[in-house]
């Protein structure tokens, strides 16, 4: 312990989470205080663009008062109640047979939580439940991707193939981490798109065959990676993968968390990608950010085998106490008619291709290595040196050089690593989007010139 550290500035009470707390304790937090279509304020009164929907989640900007007056509608009505012993909340039924309607593959039935993390630690139990169940108790490996982010629980981070999990000694034995199928990055030199598939797909079959498929619970994985940097999967991904699944009974599991109801210009990223999954996560957009809810959908089959697990165990022994919220279910019915009734979805559609040829020009900057993304979903990938690929040394922290100058200039984008990467709200306009990335240009013009000099 270093005694003779100055003493920390406590005058702010709020713990935060993925912050630097010691940087913190110099610049301070920025404080919100309140938000406007596509902007949010701080308590100067200064106002910026969200590029990132909040963390993806506000598809419908910071002022919606029809979702406000459903979540008024609701409160007065029925505040708050649970879904415990079969009971449920009538608005949270309605919004599980609207799911179901619109769910990208048959989906039998949903179940509720508060989170992302929570649905993921959902799904890793019903899957360890039904192996129990089932006579295979040793069934409980689970597949993930490195660069994949699956949340914070105890699961949710263990789930996740970033490197600061080991900061919590994380993950446990039994989660194998397969190649990011990001074909730029991990690509190797002279292989082809197609070739570097065809790694990808042996190194799953070799994977299954050594841990042996009996091992194993399932597979996990965003339709296209969002907090790894927003990585749409190499061509041909879930087609190549999904037989070889299929074939040693690997159930697959969707994390539709930030793909889910219209991201990435489809409704489902499983409908961009040809994901068939068993098990499908949504969570973010789902209240498009205005109450924290999470739903897992399962198919006709698991929700058999669920029920018949839950006879041998006398229940289905999980849930959460505020799930299936009957307020946050109000305004996920209301976000869903928004989106899909009220023109957004259609207005969202006339916005992509403006959006991804904007930031697919940065392509052509001098700190530009890659310009990538998909729908309303991109990012910037920073090289020091554009043949070779190479990054900024990482004490440059280029990402959060970038991301602190537009916020100097209005405008809000997440650093990731290498990286900067933009998912505005749905109801942005054409001339908002050439505004964001007017900002973005200058701004990469102005840490260029800082890096130059
Ligand atoms: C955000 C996210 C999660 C975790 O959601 P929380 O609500 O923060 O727990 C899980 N999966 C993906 C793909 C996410 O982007």
């Amino acid at each position: 312990m270093n005694l003779i550290a100055p003493a920390p500035d406590r005058t702010s009470a709020f713990l935060h989470p993925f912050s630097d707390l010691g940087s913190l304790q110099q610049d301070g937090p920025s404080v919100m205080t309140e938000g406007d279509g596509i902007y949010v304020r701080d308590e100067s009164g200064k106002r910026y663009i969200e590029g990132n929907s909040g963390l993806w989640n506000a598809v419908l900007g910071f002022s919606d008062s029809r979702l406000a007056d459903a979540a008024s509608e609701q409160y007065r009505r029925l505040p708050a109640y649970h879904a415990f012993f079969g009971r449920v909340p009538e608005t949270s039924a309605r919004l599980a047979r609207r799911l179901v309607d619109i769910a990208p593959v048959p989906m039998a039935r949903v179940f509720f939580a508060n989170s992302g993390s929570e649905a993921n630690d959902t799904v890793v139990k019903m899957l360890w439940m039904l192996a129990r169940a089932e006579g295979r108790p040793q069934r409980r490996k689970l597949l993930s991707r490195r660069g994949a982010y699956h949340g914070t629980t105890v699961m949710g981070t263990s789930l996740t193939g970033k490197d600061y999990v080991r900061a919590f000694g994380l993950p446990p034995e039994g989660v194998i981490f397969l190649t990011c199928p990001h074909y730029w990055r991990e690509g190797r030199a002279g292989e082809s798109e197609a070739d570097f598939l065809d790694r990808l797909v042996a190194e799953l079959e070799q994977t299954i065959v050594r841990e042996g498929a009996d091992t194993i619970a399932g597979m996990i994985a965003e339709p296209i990676m969002g907090a790894g940097g927003v990585i749409p999967p190499v061509a041909g991904y879930f087609a190549a993968i999904q037989p070889v699944l299929r074939r040693h009974h690997i159930p697959l599991v969707a994390d539709e968390v930030i793909s889910g109801f219209g991201r990435t210009g489809s409704l489902w990223g499983s409908q961009t990608y040809g994901v068939e999954p068993d098990l499908i996560i949504a969570s973010k957009c789902i209240t498009a950010g205005y109450f924290p809810m999470s739903a897992v959908m399962v198919s006709a089959e698991f929700d058999d085998r669920l029920t018949a697990a839950s006879q041998e165990f006398g229940e289905f022994p999980h849930g959460f106490t505020t799930g299936a919220h009957p307020v946050g279910c109000a305004i996920a019915l209301t976000v869903l008619d928004i989106l899909l009734n009220r023109g957004v979805l259609d207005h969202l559609a006339g916005i992509i291709p403006a959006f991804q040829s904007r930031l697919r020009s940065f392509a052509g900057h001098p700190l530009i290595g890659e310009a990538r993304g998909v729908g309303l979903m991109g990012a910037l990938d920073v090289v020091a040196d554009k043949p070779t690929k190479a990054p900024f040394p990482s004490d440059f922290e280029v990402g959060e050089r970038i991301a602190k100058a537009a916020f100097r200039r209005g405008l809000i984008i997440r650093p990731l690593g290498n990286s900067v990467i933009f998912a505005p709200p749905f109801i942005m306009t054409r001339s908002e989007i050439d505004t964001m990335f007017d900002i973005v240009q200058a701004t990469l013009d102005e840490v260029l010139e800082g890096l130059r000099a």
